[in-house]
Protein backbone atom coordinates (compact mmCIF):
# COMPACT_ATOMS: atom_id res chain seq x y z
CA UNK A 1 0.00 0.00 0.00
CA UNK A 2 1.40 3.35 -0.71
CA UNK A 3 0.73 7.00 1.05
CA UNK A 4 1.98 10.27 0.58
CA UNK A 5 3.28 10.34 4.37
CA UNK A 6 3.85 8.21 6.58
CA UNK A 7 3.66 9.28 10.49
CA UNK A 8 5.97 7.00 12.21
CA UNK A 9 5.31 7.31 16.26
CA UNK A 10 2.06 8.87 17.15
CA UNK A 11 3.32 10.40 20.20
CA UNK A 12 3.71 14.02 20.51
CA UNK A 13 5.67 14.83 17.62
CA UNK A 14 3.72 12.59 15.22
CA UNK A 15 0.12 13.81 16.31
CA UNK A 16 1.12 17.19 15.94
CA UNK A 17 2.38 17.48 12.73
CA UNK A 18 -0.81 15.18 11.81
CA UNK A 19 -2.70 17.23 12.96
CA UNK A 20 -1.04 20.63 11.26
CA UNK A 21 -1.38 18.76 8.20
CA UNK A 22 -4.76 18.49 8.22
CA UNK A 23 -5.60 21.83 9.82
CA UNK A 24 -4.08 22.93 6.17
CA UNK A 25 -7.18 21.78 3.22
CA UNK A 26 -4.09 22.22 0.54
CA UNK A 27 -2.13 19.49 2.27
CA UNK A 28 -5.67 17.40 4.17
CA UNK A 29 -6.66 15.06 1.22
CA UNK A 30 -2.92 13.38 1.77
CA UNK A 31 -3.45 9.39 1.97
CA UNK A 32 -1.36 9.24 5.54
CA UNK A 33 -1.10 6.04 7.48
CA UNK A 34 -0.08 6.63 11.37
CA UNK A 35 1.94 3.69 12.55
CA UNK A 36 2.76 3.43 16.38
CA UNK A 37 3.20 0.30 18.74
CA UNK A 38 1.01 1.76 22.00
CA UNK A 39 -2.49 2.29 21.62
CA UNK A 40 -2.25 5.96 23.43
CA UNK A 41 -5.24 5.44 25.35
CA UNK A 42 -2.83 6.09 29.02
CA UNK A 43 -2.10 9.72 30.55
CA UNK A 44 1.25 8.57 30.21
CA UNK A 45 2.82 12.19 30.33
CA UNK A 46 2.32 15.71 31.14
CA UNK A 47 3.55 18.43 28.75
CA UNK A 48 4.29 21.42 30.44
CA UNK A 49 5.40 24.50 28.45
CA UNK A 50 5.09 28.15 27.69
CA UNK A 51 3.87 30.24 24.83
CA UNK A 52 2.23 33.21 23.80
CA UNK A 53 -1.23 33.79 23.54
CA UNK A 54 -3.49 31.22 22.37
CA UNK A 55 -1.97 28.30 20.68
CA UNK A 56 -3.11 25.32 18.91
CA UNK A 57 -3.83 22.90 20.91
CA UNK A 58 -5.48 25.57 23.80
CA UNK A 59 -8.36 22.88 23.78
CA UNK A 60 -6.85 20.78 25.50
CA UNK A 61 -4.38 23.08 27.44
CA UNK A 62 -5.70 21.62 31.30
CA UNK A 63 -4.26 24.52 33.63
CA UNK A 64 -2.17 27.97 32.76
CA UNK A 65 -0.68 29.76 35.39
CA UNK A 66 0.15 33.59 34.42
CA UNK A 67 2.76 33.70 37.87
CA UNK A 68 6.03 31.35 38.31
CA UNK A 69 8.49 31.18 41.39
CA UNK A 70 11.53 29.98 41.94
CA UNK A 71 13.03 28.85 45.14
CA UNK A 72 16.29 27.81 47.12
CA UNK A 73 17.40 27.88 50.28
CA UNK A 74 17.84 31.49 50.18
CA UNK A 75 15.80 33.07 48.44
CA UNK A 76 12.46 32.68 46.76
CA UNK A 77 11.35 35.11 43.78
CA UNK A 78 7.69 35.39 42.11
CA UNK A 79 7.47 36.28 38.25
CA UNK A 80 3.79 37.39 36.82
CA UNK A 81 4.02 37.07 33.30
CA UNK A 82 3.53 39.25 31.01
CA UNK A 83 3.89 37.69 27.38
CA UNK A 84 3.46 34.11 28.04
CA UNK A 85 1.61 31.45 30.05
CA UNK A 86 2.87 28.44 31.51
CA UNK A 87 0.36 25.75 30.67
CA UNK A 88 -0.03 21.91 30.96
CA UNK A 89 -1.17 19.76 28.81
CA UNK A 90 -2.71 15.95 29.80
CA UNK A 91 -0.83 13.29 26.74
CA UNK A 92 -4.62 11.46 27.04
CA UNK A 93 -6.30 14.63 26.08
CA UNK A 94 -4.27 15.53 23.62
CA UNK A 95 -3.81 12.15 22.32
CA UNK A 96 -7.57 11.47 22.45
CA UNK A 97 -8.08 15.33 20.51
CA UNK A 98 -6.05 14.82 17.29
CA UNK A 99 -7.18 11.41 16.95
CA UNK A 100 -10.86 12.32 17.01
CA UNK A 101 -10.37 15.33 15.05
CA UNK A 102 -8.10 12.54 12.41
CA UNK A 103 -11.47 10.12 12.10
CA UNK A 104 -13.11 12.77 10.14
CA UNK A 105 -10.78 12.21 7.44
CA UNK A 106 -11.07 8.89 5.51
CA UNK A 107 -7.66 9.75 3.95
CA UNK A 108 -5.76 9.25 7.20
CA UNK A 109 -5.43 5.59 8.76
CA UNK A 110 -4.18 4.13 12.03
CA UNK A 111 -2.43 0.88 12.54
CA UNK A 112 -1.13 -0.08 16.12
CA UNK A 113 2.12 -1.91 15.13
CA UNK A 114 5.53 -2.31 15.99
CA UNK A 115 8.22 -0.87 12.73
CA UNK A 116 10.78 -2.96 12.50
CA UNK A 117 12.83 -1.03 9.68
CA UNK A 118 12.62 2.13 7.83
CA UNK A 119 14.84 2.47 4.56
CA UNK A 120 14.56 4.29 0.98
CA UNK A 121 14.73 2.10 -1.99
CA UNK A 122 14.99 4.16 -5.03
CA UNK A 123 12.57 7.19 -4.36
CA UNK A 124 10.40 5.21 -2.11
CA UNK A 125 10.24 4.73 1.53
CA UNK A 126 9.97 1.49 2.74
CA UNK A 127 8.15 0.69 6.13
CA UNK A 128 8.39 -2.51 7.27
CA UNK A 129 6.34 -4.23 10.49
CA UNK A 130 6.55 -7.80 11.43
CA UNK A 131 2.87 -8.12 9.10
CA UNK A 132 2.93 -5.49 6.74
CA UNK A 133 4.75 -3.78 4.28
CA UNK A 134 4.18 -0.20 2.90
CA UNK A 135 5.54 2.53 1.30
CA UNK A 136 5.28 6.32 1.20
CA UNK A 137 6.66 9.34 -0.34
CA UNK A 138 7.57 10.57 2.90
CA UNK A 139 8.28 9.18 6.48
CA UNK A 140 8.06 11.54 9.48
CA UNK A 141 9.58 9.42 12.20
CA UNK A 142 9.58 9.87 16.03
CA UNK A 143 10.22 6.85 17.17
CA UNK A 144 13.42 5.81 18.68
CA UNK A 145 14.86 3.65 15.81
CA UNK A 146 17.58 6.29 14.75
CA UNK A 147 18.68 7.72 18.12
CA UNK A 148 22.13 8.19 18.01
CA UNK A 149 24.59 6.65 20.65
CA UNK A 150 24.66 8.42 24.28
CA UNK A 151 27.03 7.29 26.68
CA UNK A 152 28.35 9.37 30.52
CA UNK A 153 30.61 11.71 28.32
CA UNK A 154 28.18 13.09 26.29
CA UNK A 155 24.74 12.79 28.14
CA UNK A 156 22.82 13.51 31.39
CA UNK A 157 19.61 12.19 32.05
CA UNK A 158 16.88 14.23 33.34
CA UNK A 159 14.49 11.71 35.08
CA UNK A 160 11.58 12.08 37.35
CA UNK A 161 9.02 10.58 38.93
CA UNK A 162 5.51 13.07 39.48
CA UNK A 163 2.61 12.71 41.39
CA UNK A 164 -0.82 14.61 41.08
CA UNK A 165 -1.77 14.49 44.48
CA UNK A 166 -5.46 15.44 46.29
CA UNK A 167 -5.77 17.25 49.65
CA UNK A 168 -8.47 17.07 51.46
CA UNK A 169 -8.44 20.96 52.80
CA UNK A 170 -7.78 23.62 50.13
CA UNK A 171 -3.45 23.97 50.33
CA UNK A 172 -2.69 25.39 46.98
CA UNK A 173 -2.47 28.88 45.45
CA UNK A 174 -3.83 27.47 41.59
CA UNK A 175 -2.04 30.94 40.27
CA UNK A 176 1.13 30.13 40.72
CA UNK A 177 3.38 27.67 39.53
CA UNK A 178 6.79 26.40 41.27
CA UNK A 179 8.79 26.00 38.03
CA UNK A 180 11.97 25.00 40.36
CA UNK A 181 12.29 24.41 44.07
CA UNK A 182 15.90 24.07 44.73
CA UNK A 183 15.95 23.45 48.59
CA UNK A 184 16.82 19.67 47.91
CA UNK A 185 19.80 17.96 48.70
CA UNK A 186 22.17 18.20 45.57
CA UNK A 187 23.80 14.51 46.24
CA UNK A 188 23.19 12.97 42.77
CA UNK A 189 23.32 16.02 40.69
CA UNK A 190 20.64 18.37 39.88
CA UNK A 191 17.81 18.19 41.69
CA UNK A 192 14.71 20.17 42.38
CA UNK A 193 10.84 19.82 42.73
CA UNK A 194 7.88 21.12 40.58
CA UNK A 195 4.58 21.97 41.92
CA UNK A 196 2.42 22.64 39.60
CA UNK A 197 -1.18 23.55 41.66
CA UNK A 198 -4.00 22.77 39.13
CA UNK A 199 -6.99 23.91 42.39
CA UNK A 200 -6.97 24.58 45.68
CA UNK A 201 -6.69 21.00 46.39
CA UNK A 202 -5.01 19.53 43.64
CA UNK A 203 -1.33 19.25 42.07
CA UNK A 204 1.31 17.83 40.25
CA UNK A 205 4.70 17.65 42.47
CA UNK A 206 7.69 16.46 40.70
CA UNK A 207 11.10 15.00 42.29
CA UNK A 208 13.65 15.98 39.16
CA UNK A 209 16.67 15.23 38.80
CA UNK A 210 19.78 15.84 35.93
CA UNK A 211 22.93 13.16 36.68
CA UNK A 212 24.53 10.37 34.58
CA UNK A 213 21.98 7.54 35.93
CA UNK A 214 18.51 6.96 37.82
CA UNK A 215 17.83 6.17 41.32
CA UNK A 216 16.18 3.36 43.00
CA UNK A 217 12.78 3.30 42.49
CA UNK A 218 12.05 3.52 45.88
CA UNK A 219 14.19 6.99 46.39
CA UNK A 220 11.54 9.00 44.14
CA UNK A 221 9.02 8.05 46.42
CA UNK A 222 11.07 8.91 49.49
CA UNK A 223 11.71 12.22 48.44
CA UNK A 224 8.40 13.06 47.40
CA UNK A 225 6.48 12.10 50.85
CA UNK A 226 9.30 13.89 52.37
CA UNK A 227 9.16 16.91 50.20
CA UNK A 228 4.90 17.00 50.50
CA UNK A 229 4.88 16.46 54.62
CA UNK A 230 8.06 18.82 55.21
CA UNK A 231 7.52 21.78 52.96
CA UNK A 232 4.15 22.23 51.85
CA UNK A 233 3.04 20.99 54.88
CA UNK A 234 0.42 18.25 53.76
CA UNK A 235 -0.15 15.06 55.64
CA UNK A 236 -3.67 14.45 54.05
CA UNK A 237 -4.15 13.67 50.63
CA UNK A 238 -4.49 11.11 47.68
CA UNK A 239 -2.11 10.26 45.15
CA UNK A 240 -4.76 9.99 41.44
CA UNK A 241 -1.94 9.90 38.70
CA UNK A 242 1.69 9.07 38.99
CA UNK A 243 4.07 9.76 35.91
CA UNK A 244 8.23 8.90 35.56
CA UNK A 245 10.09 9.48 32.78
CA UNK A 246 13.74 10.00 31.71
CA UNK A 247 14.30 12.45 28.96
CA UNK A 248 17.92 12.33 26.97
CA UNK A 249 19.52 15.99 27.94
CA UNK A 250 22.27 14.59 25.03
CA UNK A 251 25.37 16.34 23.31
CA UNK A 252 24.95 13.59 20.79
CA UNK A 253 23.31 15.05 17.51
CA UNK A 254 19.65 13.98 16.38
CA UNK A 255 20.03 13.86 13.18
CA UNK A 256 16.84 15.73 11.28
CA UNK A 257 17.29 13.41 8.20
CA UNK A 258 18.72 9.82 8.39
CA UNK A 259 21.52 10.06 6.57
CA UNK A 260 21.32 8.22 3.46
CA UNK A 261 17.88 8.12 3.33
CA UNK A 262 16.91 11.93 2.50
CA UNK A 263 12.82 11.32 2.38
CA UNK A 264 12.94 9.25 6.16
CA UNK A 265 13.10 12.82 8.19
CA UNK A 266 12.79 12.60 12.21
CA UNK A 267 10.96 14.79 14.20
CA UNK A 268 10.17 15.30 18.14
CA UNK A 269 12.79 13.79 20.32
CA UNK A 270 14.15 12.05 17.23
CA UNK A 271 14.51 15.14 15.33
CA UNK A 272 16.67 16.79 17.45
CA UNK A 273 13.57 18.41 18.85
CA UNK A 274 14.75 18.27 22.36
CA UNK A 275 16.17 21.34 24.35
CA UNK A 276 19.65 19.88 25.20
CA UNK A 277 19.97 21.48 28.56
CA UNK A 278 16.24 21.90 29.87
CA UNK A 279 14.48 18.94 28.47
CA UNK A 280 11.51 21.00 27.20
CA UNK A 281 10.47 19.73 24.21
CA UNK A 282 6.41 20.42 23.62
CA UNK A 283 7.04 23.83 22.31
CA UNK A 284 10.20 23.14 20.12
CA UNK A 285 8.22 20.36 18.51
CA UNK A 286 5.32 22.66 17.68
CA UNK A 287 7.66 25.09 15.93
CA UNK A 288 9.19 22.75 13.86
CA UNK A 289 6.17 20.78 12.85
CA UNK A 290 4.13 23.58 11.40
CA UNK A 291 7.86 24.67 9.87
CA UNK A 292 7.22 21.06 7.80
CA UNK A 293 4.20 21.96 6.99
CA UNK A 294 4.99 25.65 5.60
CA UNK A 295 7.77 23.80 3.30
CA UNK A 296 5.48 21.07 2.13
CA UNK A 297 2.75 23.89 0.97
CA UNK A 298 5.50 25.46 -0.73
CA UNK A 299 6.10 22.38 -2.06
CA UNK A 300 9.78 22.33 -0.89
CA UNK A 301 11.70 19.74 0.64
CA UNK A 302 10.42 19.40 4.17
CA UNK A 303 13.15 19.16 6.40
CA UNK A 304 13.56 22.32 7.97
CA UNK A 305 17.24 23.97 8.15
CA UNK A 306 18.27 25.97 11.14
CA UNK A 307 18.55 29.63 10.71
CA UNK A 308 21.63 31.61 12.21
CA UNK A 309 19.61 32.27 15.29
CA UNK A 310 18.50 28.57 15.69
CA UNK A 311 22.24 27.82 15.39
CA UNK A 312 23.56 30.43 18.12
CA UNK A 313 20.95 29.30 20.62
CA UNK A 314 22.02 25.52 20.06
CA UNK A 315 25.52 26.41 20.35
CA UNK A 316 24.17 28.28 23.73
CA UNK A 317 22.15 25.15 24.62
CA UNK A 318 25.40 22.92 24.31
CA UNK A 319 27.22 25.23 25.85
CA UNK A 320 25.20 25.24 29.16
CA UNK A 321 25.01 21.52 28.80
CA UNK A 322 28.66 20.76 28.11
CA UNK A 323 29.35 22.93 31.70
CA UNK A 324 26.68 20.78 33.53
CA UNK A 325 27.93 17.28 32.33
CA UNK A 326 31.80 18.64 33.10
CA UNK A 327 30.21 19.70 36.37
CA UNK A 328 31.94 23.13 36.02
CA UNK A 329 29.22 24.24 37.91
CA UNK A 330 26.18 22.69 39.17
CA UNK A 331 22.68 23.58 38.12
CA UNK A 332 21.26 24.75 41.30
CA UNK A 333 23.98 27.10 41.46
CA UNK A 334 23.60 28.59 37.06
CA UNK A 335 19.68 28.72 37.96
CA UNK A 336 20.09 30.36 41.33
CA UNK A 337 22.56 33.02 39.93
CA UNK A 338 20.07 33.16 36.75
CA UNK A 339 17.01 33.48 38.93
CA UNK A 340 18.35 35.85 41.44
CA UNK A 341 19.45 38.60 38.86
CA UNK A 342 17.07 38.17 35.92
CA UNK A 343 13.25 38.04 35.68
CA UNK A 344 11.92 34.73 35.01
CA UNK A 345 10.10 36.29 31.66
CA UNK A 346 13.38 37.28 30.54
CA UNK A 347 14.50 33.37 30.96
CA UNK A 348 11.63 31.99 29.64
CA UNK A 349 12.30 33.88 26.45
CA UNK A 350 15.83 32.76 26.54
CA UNK A 351 15.11 29.59 26.92
CA UNK A 352 12.29 29.12 24.46
CA UNK A 353 14.62 31.12 21.75
CA UNK A 354 13.08 33.75 21.61
CA UNK A 355 15.48 36.41 23.16
CA UNK A 356 17.13 39.38 21.73
CA UNK A 357 21.07 39.45 21.70
CA UNK A 358 20.73 42.07 24.15
CA UNK A 359 19.17 40.40 26.76
CA UNK A 360 21.21 37.21 25.84
CA UNK A 361 23.89 38.97 27.07
CA UNK A 362 22.37 39.87 30.11
CA UNK A 363 21.22 36.65 30.87
CA UNK A 364 25.06 35.72 30.11
CA UNK A 365 26.61 38.17 32.66
CA UNK A 366 24.41 36.18 35.13
CA UNK A 367 26.63 33.25 35.88
CA UNK A 368 29.98 32.91 36.17
CA UNK A 369 31.77 33.59 32.95
CA UNK A 370 35.11 31.22 32.82
CA UNK A 371 33.14 27.63 32.75
CA UNK A 372 30.93 29.01 30.38
CA UNK A 373 33.79 30.64 28.13
CA UNK A 374 35.44 26.88 28.38
CA UNK A 375 32.48 25.24 27.59
CA UNK A 376 31.83 27.00 24.74
CA UNK A 377 34.95 27.01 23.34
CA UNK A 378 34.48 23.00 23.41
CA UNK A 379 31.33 23.67 22.13
CA UNK A 380 32.73 25.69 18.69
CA UNK A 381 35.61 22.52 18.13
C1 LIG B 1 6.78 11.47 31.53
C2 LIG B 1 7.31 12.56 30.63
C3 LIG B 1 6.99 13.89 30.89
C4 LIG B 1 7.47 14.91 30.04
N1 LIG B 1 7.15 16.21 30.34
C5 LIG B 1 7.54 17.18 29.49
C6 LIG B 1 7.13 18.52 29.72
O1 LIG B 1 6.51 18.84 30.73
N2 LIG B 1 7.45 19.46 28.79
C7 LIG B 1 8.16 19.16 27.66
O2 LIG B 1 8.39 20.04 26.82
N3 LIG B 1 8.60 17.90 27.47
C8 LIG B 1 8.31 16.91 28.34
N4 LIG B 1 8.72 15.63 28.10
C9 LIG B 1 9.66 15.40 26.99
C10 LIG B 1 8.98 15.31 25.63
O3 LIG B 1 8.11 16.39 25.42
C11 LIG B 1 8.20 14.06 25.45
O4 LIG B 1 9.04 12.94 25.60
C12 LIG B 1 7.50 14.00 24.10
O5 LIG B 1 6.51 13.03 24.19
C13 LIG B 1 8.45 13.74 22.94
O6 LIG B 1 7.72 13.67 21.77
P1 LIG B 1 8.08 12.66 20.61
O7 LIG B 1 6.96 12.69 19.65
O8 LIG B 1 9.46 12.89 20.16
O9 LIG B 1 8.11 11.23 21.33
P2 LIG B 1 6.89 10.41 21.91
O10 LIG B 1 5.81 11.31 22.36
O11 LIG B 1 7.48 9.48 22.91
O12 LIG B 1 6.35 9.61 20.64
C14 LIG B 1 7.09 8.58 20.04
C15 LIG B 1 6.11 7.49 19.68
O13 LIG B 1 6.79 6.49 18.93
C16 LIG B 1 6.25 5.23 19.30
N5 LIG B 1 7.22 4.21 18.93
C17 LIG B 1 8.47 4.05 19.46
N6 LIG B 1 9.09 3.02 18.83
C18 LIG B 1 8.22 2.54 17.89
C19 LIG B 1 8.30 1.51 16.91
N7 LIG B 1 9.39 0.75 16.75
N8 LIG B 1 7.21 1.31 16.13
C20 LIG B 1 6.09 2.08 16.25
N9 LIG B 1 5.99 3.06 17.16
C21 LIG B 1 7.03 3.29 17.96
C22 LIG B 1 5.97 5.34 20.80
O14 LIG B 1 5.00 4.42 21.21
C23 LIG B 1 5.51 6.79 20.90
O15 LIG B 1 4.10 6.90 20.85
C24 LIG B 1 8.29 14.59 28.93
C25 LIG B 1 8.62 13.26 28.70
C26 LIG B 1 8.15 12.26 29.53
C27 LIG B 1 8.56 10.83 29.25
Amino acid sequence: MKYDYVIAGAGCAGLSLLYRILCDHQLSNKRILVIDKDEKDKNDRTWCYWEEGKGLFEHVVAHQWPTLRFTNTEFTKECHLQKYRYKMIKGLDFYNYVKAFAKGFSNVQFSKEAIQSLKMEGKLCKIRTKKNSYEADYVFNSTGLFHPEMSEENTLLQHFEGWVIKTDKPQFDSSIGTLMDFSLEQTHGTTFMYVLPTSETEALVEYTLFSPSTLEKEEYSRMLKEYIKDTLNIENYQIKHTEFGIIPMSLAEFAPVVQGHERILNIGTAGGNTKASTGYTFQFVQKYTSQIVEQLLKNEYPAPKLSFNQKKFKWYDRTLLQVLIDKKMDGKSIFSSMFKKIDAEDILSFLANESSPLLDLKIMSSVPTLPFLVSGFKQLR
